[in-house]
């Protein structure tokens, strides 16, 4: 059993004040926390990011908020309520896009293949299968192979087919940056080679196109060298946790991997791409201390690398919920880390949208916009 982390539920839940049509932190948290009641045409469950999510506009940001049909938020008439009460602040479903209607020469269709994220990201997993989703070295939060097995996606996309999905999305729905992930292999560069030929053959088809390549820290550290020959514009080397008893616990096959090494992989990935080019998730609830996160969040900015400060979600298909009974976290300590994040940001000079490329660049899954982060 993983210990639930803050305090979950409806408890304590209180109305926000809102200024001026946009949405305070306060209020950014408590929806990351417990979403709210709305139908979304982009949305989707399981797989990697932001599942269990519907992408909507709010207050003119893209965000993703779980979609809770509890939850005491609600999307209705292009507005935010809450119990009922229009809280003045816009938000307008992000409407399906018109790629998702189209389908391979072979009859692929092209939403199996990459997905919208937010209002202008496109985003794939390239091999939805990790070679740590075998208990017991799952990640407890992970549901990448559920989606695959739902039949909403495809295990290996290839080169070519990501070029035609990326071209299209870009000429019919103002795609303007794309996310490539992918699950661990077993081989010296848990999977980051896979991402190299992708890179090349999206921005032959989509020239200057901005790109976030995501991995684990490679054995071989030239991996990140060549993703970023390719032509990758930042990349996300993702550690969820700066704690290694909560690293053992939440992540244990990650967790074999040493810090060590992710710091390694940070400074040579700042190296080749560069300050505020590289970045990490730092994920809010797994039983951490707050303030040891904001201090290893420091730590990481004084090395040019952007925690992406996120609120652990108990998704559907994951180990945390449908084993460990886990739930989000307490929102006030939500809001609380990622003000402290974002104010170290501000005063590095770090700006999300300075990735060009990435979750950071985006910032639909995290309340540091709102921040100032
Ligand atoms: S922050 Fe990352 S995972 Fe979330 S919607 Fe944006 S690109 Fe997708």
């Amino acid at each position: 059993m993983v210990a639930a982390a803050g305090a979950g539920g409806d408890v304590g839940l209180q109305p926000r004040v809102v200024s001026g049509g946009r949405v305070g932190l306060e209020t950014r948290a408590d929806l990351a926390v417990h979403g709210v009641r709305m139908t979304a045409p982009v949305s989707r469950r399981a797989g990697a990011g932001p599942s269990d999510d519907g992408h909507v506009v709010l207050a003119g940001r893209g965000v993703a908020l779980p979609i809770v049909p509890t939850s005491r938020y609600e999307v209705a008439g292009g507005r935010l309520l809450f119990d009922g009460t229009d809280l003045g602040v816009p938000v307008e479903p992000v409407r399906r896009p018109r790629f998702y209607d189209l389908r391979t020469a072979d009859g692929i269709p092209y939403e199996k293949i990459a997905r919208l994220h937010g209002r202008d990201v496109l985003a794939t997993t390239v091999l939805q299968t990790c070679v740590r989703y075998q208990e017991p070295d799952r990640c407890r939060f992970c549901a990448v192979e559920e989606s695959l097995r739902a039949g909403a996606t495809i295990r290996l996309k290839t080169p070519e087919q990501l070029a035609e999905v990326a071209e299209a999305a870009v000429r019919l729905d103002g795609v303007r940056q794309m996310v490539l992930t992918t699950g661990s292999t077993a081989a010296p560069d848990r999977g980051a080679r896979l991402l190299v030929p992708v890179v090349r053959a999206v921005l032959d088809a989509v020239p200057g196109l901005p790109i976030q390549v995501q991995c684990e820290p490679p054995a071989d550290l030239a991996a990140i060298g060549e993703l970023w020959a390719a032509g990758a514009t930042a990349i996300g080397i993702h550690v969820e946790s700066l704690d290694d008893a909560v690293r053992a616990r939440w992540t244990p096959g990650k967790a074999t991997v040493p810090l060590a090494r992710y710091e390694e992989a940070w400074a040579e990935a700042v190296r080749v791409f560069g300050r505020n080019r590289v970045s990490t998730y730092l994920l809010v609830g797994l039983g951490e201390d707050p303030d040891e996160l904001v201090a290893g969040a420091e730590r990481l900015i004084g090395m040019g690398v952007y925690p992406f400060v996120v609120p652990f979600r108990p998704l559907a298909g994951t180990l945390a919920t449908e084993r460990d009974g886990a739930v989000a976290p307490d929102p006030a300590v939500v809001a609380d880390v990622t003000r402290r994040v974002a104010a170290a940001l501000r005063a590095a000079g770090m700006r999300g949208g300075d990735q060009g490329a990435g979750c950071a660049a985006c910032g639909a899954c995290s309340a540091l916009p709102e921040a100032g982060g």
